[in-house]
């Protein structure tokens, strides 16, 4: 099924004890796109300024990304962010953001970006979320994720964006800054709580320590792919969310939603987001392929399967 994304499409300045970059493509929509076009066509929606060229359009292109809902804004600057992580790669500063093309940006889809069965509402302002979905009337499975500047500055359009649709995909600190809740399955049962119609999962992104998934009926967790080098986490939640999301868009129309096919989602996004933080920005996922991605998948898998045999208790135990 096709995936439509809304969200940033950037320049990021980014620091690391690994090293740095001072203008590298980036941008939310972008690590999502990369990650999911294994997985089906990616149309992309969002804002670009004239330091927008061809040499990043051809970085998506040439992963068949369908890049004719970018919008070129004459005269305005691409959407910037400059970041720097110290040894705890789990937490970074940001230093510096600067939304130009995105202060006014108003979505309009194109025919084909509306009629896309599957939906990624990138971390941006809830009410441009909201917009995207309304637009989407086709959508069979929508996603969403965000950050905690919109929480503190625009929660009551936040939770209107996460009711809209079938998954939140958050940081474990955000979802319970957001439901003000002091634990994670707490928190995730509450955002559950609020869906009229029931149904739906949360996703909890928890950095080097992998990511947990909750629905009505349970609780699945994986660990973060074991790596010996990490040069940049930037784009890991998004590059999770493509391989997540694109895995459950890979499913023939009308799949269920089932467990196992939810965990399988989770381990694919596991996967891709590993490689992700391999090298700076998208460096690393725009050389990937198909095989490296699934071999990772299959190690995952050896790696947290463990057989259960009868425990028959300690001495003097019962
Ligand atoms: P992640 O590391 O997955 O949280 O995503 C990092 C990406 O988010 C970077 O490539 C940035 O360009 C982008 N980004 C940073 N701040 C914002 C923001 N306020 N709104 C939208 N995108 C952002």
């Amino acid at each position: 099924m096709p995936i439509t994304v809304v969200g940033s499409i950037a320049f990021d300045a980014v620091k690391t004890p690994f090293g740095e970059r001072q203008r590298m493509l980036g941008g939310a929509a972008v690590h999502f796109a990369l990650a999911a076009s294994f997985f089906d066509v990616v149309r992309m929606v969002g804002p670009v300024g004239d330091d927008f060229g061809e040499a990043e359009l051809d970085v998506l292109r040439s992963r068949g990304i369908d890049v004719s809902d970018i919008e070129h804004v004459q005269g305005g600057r691409t959407f910037f962010w400059r970041g720097e992580y110290g040894w705890d790669l789990n937490s970074r500063e940001t230093l510096d953001t600067q939304l130009g093309v995105f202060e006014h940006f108003a979505p309009s889809l194109s025919g084909a970006s509306r009629a896309s069965e599957v939906l990624f509402l990138a971390n941006i302002q809830p009410d441009l979320q909201r917009a995207v979905r309304a637009q989407c009337q086709d959508t069979r499975f929508a996603a969403l994720d965000s950050m905690n500047l919109w929480i503190d500055i625009a929660r009551d359009s936040l939770v209107d964006a996460i009711n809209e649709v079938d998954c939140l995909i958050l940081n474990d600190a955000e979802l319970r800054q957001l439901t003000d809740k002091p634990n994670l399955l707490s928190a995730a049962q509450e955002v559950l709580s609020w869906r009229p119609a029931g149904g739906g999962c949360v996703v909890a992104k928890l950095g080097a320590y992998g990511a947990a998934l909750i629905t009505p009926d349970g609780y699945f967790s994986i660990p973060a792919f074991p790596l010996e080098t990490v040069v940049d986490p930037t784009g890991a939640g998004d590059s999770f969310a493509g391989g997540f999301v694109g895995y459950i868009a890979s499913q023939p129309p009308g799949s269920r939603l089932t467990a196992a096919l939810l965990r399988r989602a989770m381990a694919y996004g596991t996967a891709i987001a590993s490689f992700n933080v391999e090298a700076f920005g998208t460096e690393r996922v725009a050389r990937l392929t198909l095989a490296e991605i699934t071999a990772r998948v299959a190690e995952l898998r050896r790696m947290t399967s463990f057989s259960v045999e009868r425990f028959r208790g300690v001495r003097g135990g019962r």
